[in-house]
């Protein structure tokens, strides 16, 4: 019998973590210079923060995790998205009653969701989102969508677009809907299944389709556009004039009407254009909410927009680019421990290094000489410190530099000292050494 990671899941194993570590510690330096600040809301909610009302969404209808524990009456779900999660602490916790508000905040996690396993597309993935609430101004919904391209531009990616649209306020969006289904009232008893639900629930969905996509009908559909009263109208120009203010290019997607059905005004998407990314090449997306808060019973017109970056999905792009990510840093010391006897005063020695913020380790494995001088290229020290029989007796450790081959023999008492003299001057310039110990 073997062990495998479920369907759609994978392990990060320790190689691959510096690149998980890079990203999140850039998304966090990113968000301080925008001021937003981390909320943490649990991985698992009462189904109904996620399944609201009629929602029409696949998401929703197909695809959570939703479990119910013994003799328990209460349905929960492993959170397929992040925003729920967080209007609802943002409301539980009455938020709304700041003084300063718009509340800008950020999150980053793992999401669930029981989709069919391919290249980007996960059972188990993580998003980094970010969600401003409690104030309605577009250039809000630019402010967001400038922390997200300068974060990937600071990457170093650059087969992005900016793919936007609106689906105005509710009135044009009803407007809108009557249209769709006057236009596709004739042909939808021959449309997928997703399709026939969505034209009952919300058929602005049907255009998100992946299945009818290319069907003549889905051309020839009615634009949101014709449907927008002026107000909706004035607020995606002003969103526009902002992304242009910026220099953030974009495209305009009359199709684009995203997967979740919350959405309101605002709706874009950040796309990958690489060919390596396949099907699966949206990196970031959000849009503009206007019902949420008041759905949770906060108070009624409070608005709020985000977005959700996939982060397999960001390194998938960056990987398509050639973009690395970085190695991990090297070892500042390894000792190598020549006698058994000698292992107790190594593990003293690294102790003693690491309390002074030396990056170091030793062997444990009772190797020889030379298995143990591998450890020191494959971990790439800057060091190797040599203690065996002969150190014990004298007191003193041989510290070799690995780059300049310079060995200094040392006071066991004072490695610390010389330690610190040694990456100084590294630091400062290559030059001759003035560590003042005897030199071999
Ligand atoms: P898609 O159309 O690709 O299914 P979506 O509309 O379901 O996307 P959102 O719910 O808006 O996506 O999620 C935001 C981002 O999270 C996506 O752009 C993508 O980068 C990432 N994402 C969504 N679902 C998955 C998944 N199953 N596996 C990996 N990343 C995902
Ligand atoms: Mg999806």
């Amino acid at each position: 019998m073997s062990y495998q990671v479920p369907r759609g899941t994978q392990d990060v194993l320790p190689q691959e973590i510096s690149k998980w570590h890079r990203l999140e510690e850039l998304i966090r330096q990113f968000c301080y210079v925008y001021n937003y600040e981390e909320i943490r809301t649990p991985i698992f909610e009462h189904t109904n923060v996620f399944k609201r009302g009629n929602d029409s969404s696949d998401m929703v209808n197909k695809e959570m995790y939703t479990f119910q524990l013994e003799n328990s009456a209460t349905s929960l779900t492993l959170r397929p998205e992040g925003t729920a999660g967080v209007v609802r602490a943002f409301v539980e916790h009455k938020l709304y009653g700041q003084p300063d508000l718009p509340l800008k905040m950020y999150y980053c996690g793992p999401q669930f969701r029981h989709e069919r396993p391919q290249k980007g597309r996960m059972r188990i993935f993580n998003q980094f989102g970010v969600e401003v609430l409690g104030a309605k101004d577009p250039l809000l919904d630019v402010e967001t969508i400038a922390l997200g391209w300068s974060f990937v531009s600071a990457l170093g990616l650059s087969d992005l677009k900016v793919l936007i649209n609106t689906l105005g306020d509710d009135a044009s969006r009803n407007a809108y809907r009557e249209a769709l289904r006057a236009h596709f009232k004739d042909e939808i008893g021959s449309m997928c299944a997703d399709c026939q639900r969505r034209y009952e629930q919300n058929p602005l969905r049907i255009l998100d389709c992946k299945i009818d996509r290319e069907r003549a009908i889905m051309k020839s559909a009615p634009k949101m556009s014709d449907y927008l009263n002026d107000e909706s109208k004035a607020y995606f120009q002003a969103v526009l004039d902002g992304l242009d203010a910026l220099g953030i290019p974009y495209e305009i997607d009359d199709r684009l009407v995203r997967g979740l059905d919350y959405y309101t005004h605002t709706v874009f998407e950040v796309v990958s254009v690489n060919k390596e990314m396949g099907a699966q090449s949206t990196v970031f997306a959000g849009g503009r909410y206007d019902g949420l808060v008041e759905y949770f019973g906060g108070p009624q017109g409070m608005s709020g927009i985000g977005w959700a970056l996939g982060l397999e999905r960001l390194l998938l792009a960056c990987e398509a680019e050639g973009i690395d990510l970085g190695e991990e840093s090297g070892l500042d010391a390894y000792v190598l421990c020549l006698a058994p006897q000698a292992k107790t005063a190594a593990l003293q020695l690294v102790t003693q290094l690491r309390s002074s913020g030396y990056r170091c380790d030793m062997d444990y494995l009772g190797r020889s000489f030379k298995a143990q001088f591998k450890s020191v290229e494959r971990k790439h020290a800057r060091t190797a410190i040599f203690l065996g029989d002969k150190e014990l007796e004298s007191g003193e450790v041989t510290i070799k530099e690995i780059d300049t081959q310079k060995q200094h023999t040392v006071p066991l008492n004072d490695i610390v000292a010389v330690m610190d003299r040694l990456f100084d001057e590294t630091q400062e310039a290559e030059g001759g050494c003035t560590c003042g110990h005897v030199h071999e």
